[in-house]
C-alpha cells in the first residue's frame, strides 16, 4: 500500500497524550482531520481533533471501526498491541507499520535488533529469573541498571543495583518479570536524533539535540547539541541505519549516551516524535509533528535545519503554574497540554527559549 493520502483526507491517531496534540495542531494546518482513539475522555489530542473515541486499545472491534472511518493510521503512543495494529491495518495503512512498535515496544526484542544489525548499544543480558539477574550481574558487574523488557518509560519501571547484594530487592522491585540488565553508563552527556523516513525512502533528520534528565524525566533539551562535528554526524548515521533497517515511514527518534571516551551507545528508540524534538515546532522550519504527517501520508518531507538555536523546558507537575512567569518574558514560546490535573510527574507543558544562530 503505496498511496498518498492528500490533504482534506483523515489521519487516525491511536494514543491521546501531548504528542497526539501537537501532531493534530500541525495536521490541522495542512488541511486534514484528525481522529484520535485511546481509553481516555477530553484528552490532550481530543481537544484539538475532530473525533475522539474513547475505547480500550485492546477492543479490536473498536480499533477496527476507527480505521475504517480514517485513511491512515498512526500513533503517539507505542504500546499498542500487535494484534491493535493489525486490526486497525485489515482496513487502513498504518505507518509506521505494526512490526515497527513490535520491536521497539518490547527492551529486549529492541536491543536485540539493534545489537544484531551491529549498531552500538549499551551492554546488556536478558533476565527471566532470579539466577539469571545473578549470572548477569557477575558478567556486567556493578553499577547496573535493571529494566522491565515491557511497557516501560520515563524511567518507569527500573531500578540501578549498586551491589550484587541488592538483587533480590531489585527483582521484586521491577515486579519480578523479564527484564533486561545494562551496564551503567558513566556518560558524558545524553543526546538523541529525531528522524523521519518517507513513502519513497527519503530521510531527514533534525540534527543532534542534547538532553538533561530530572529524576529520570527528560528536563531540558537543547539544539544543536554542544558535541564536536563528527560525532554528531556519527548519531545522524546511526539514526540514519536505525530507520533504513526498520524500514520506518514516520518519525522515529533514538535517544544515545555519549560516552566519556567518546563512543555513541544508543539507548533506546521511540518510533513517533519525541520530547526532545518539542523545540523543532518554534526553532525549524517544519516541525517533527509536520514531518510525521507528511511521511505517513506520502508527502516530500519538509525541509528540517534550525533557523535558531533552541531551548526547551518541561513544564512537569506543579511547574505548570509558573505559566504567568514565563509569560512576562515576550520571546518566550509557551506549550500546554490542556491537562486538567498537574500531578506530579506528569508533562503538563513546555516552553522554548529561541536564540539568532551563531
Ligand atoms: P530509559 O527509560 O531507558 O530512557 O531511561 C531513562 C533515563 O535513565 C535515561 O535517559 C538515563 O538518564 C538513565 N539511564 C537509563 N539507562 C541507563 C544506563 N544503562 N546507564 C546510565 N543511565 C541510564
Amino acid at each position: 500500500m503505496n498511496e498518498i493520502i492528500p490533504p482534506g483526507s483523515t489521519v487516525g491517531v491511536l494514543g491521546s497524550g501531548q504528542l497526539g496534540r501537537m501532531f493534530a495542531i500541525a495536521a490541522r494546518r495542512m488541511g486534514y482531520r484528525v481522529h484520535t482513539l485511546s481509553p481516555d475522555y477530553d484528552t490532550p489530542t481530543g481537544q484539538v481533533a475532530d473525533r475522539e473515541v474513547q475505547a480500550a486499545y485492546d477492543d479490536l472491534d473498536a480499533v477496527r471501526a476507527f480505521a475504517r472511518g480514517v485513511d491512515v493510521v498512526t500513533f503517539e503512543f507505542e504500546n499498542v498491541s500487535v494484534a491493535a495494529t493489525e486490526a486497525a491495518a485489515e482496513h487502513a495503512p498504518v505507518r509506521p507499520a505494526g512490526a515497527v512498535l513490535h520491536t521497539t515496544q518490547h527492551r529486549l526484542r529492541e536491543k536485540g535488533f539493534l545489537a544484531g544489525a551491529g549498531f552500538p548499544v549499551t551492554p546488556f543480558r536478558p533476565v527471566r529469573s532470579p539466577a539469571e539477574l545473578a549470572d548477569a550481574l557477575a558478567a556486567l558487574g556493578t553499577p547496573a541498571v535493571l529494566k522491565t523488557a515491557g511497557w516501560g518509560y520515563d524511567g518507569k519501571g527500573q531500578v540501578r543495583i549498586a551491589s550484587p547484594a541488592e538483587s533480590p530487592a531489585a527483582w521484586e522491585a521491577v515486579g519480578a518479570q523479564e527484564c533486561v540488565l545494562e551496564a551503567f553508563v558513566d556518560f558524558e552527556r545524553e543526546v538523541s536524533v529525531v528522524a523521519a523516513r518517507g513513502l519513497d525512502g527519503s530521510f531527514a533528520h533534525f540534527g543532534v539535540i542534547e538532553n538533561r534528565h530530572c529524576r529520570h524525566v527528560l528536563d531540558l533539551s537543547t539544539a544543536p547539541a554542544g558535541v564536536p562535528r563528527p560525532i554528531q554526524d556519527q548519531a545522524v548515521e546511526i539514526a540514519r541505519g536505525i530507520l533504513e533497517a526498520l524500514g520506518v515511514v514516520g518519525v522515529l527518534a533514538v535517544e544515545m549516551f555519549l560516552t566519556r571516551d567518546g563512543r555513541l551507545l544508543v539507548n533506546e528508540l521511540a518510533p513517533r516524535p519525541h520530547n526532545s524534538g518539542h523545540l523543532t515546532f518554534d526553532a525549524c522550519l517544519t516541525s517533527q509533528f509536520e514531518q510525521q504527517l507528511r511521511a505517513v501520508c506520502g508527502l516530500p518531507l519538509g525541509a528540517t535545519a534550525h533557523h535558531s538555536e533552541a531551548l526547551m523546558k518541561n513544564l512537569i507537575g506543579d511547574e505548570v503554574n509558573q505559566w504567568r512567569e514565563i509569560l512576562r518574558d515576550p520571546d518566550a514560546k509557551l506549550h500546554l497540554y490542556g491537562k486538567a490535573e498537574a500531578r506530579p510527574g506528569r508533562k503538563m507543558g513546555h516552553v522554548t527559549r529561541l536564540k539568532p544562530k551563531t
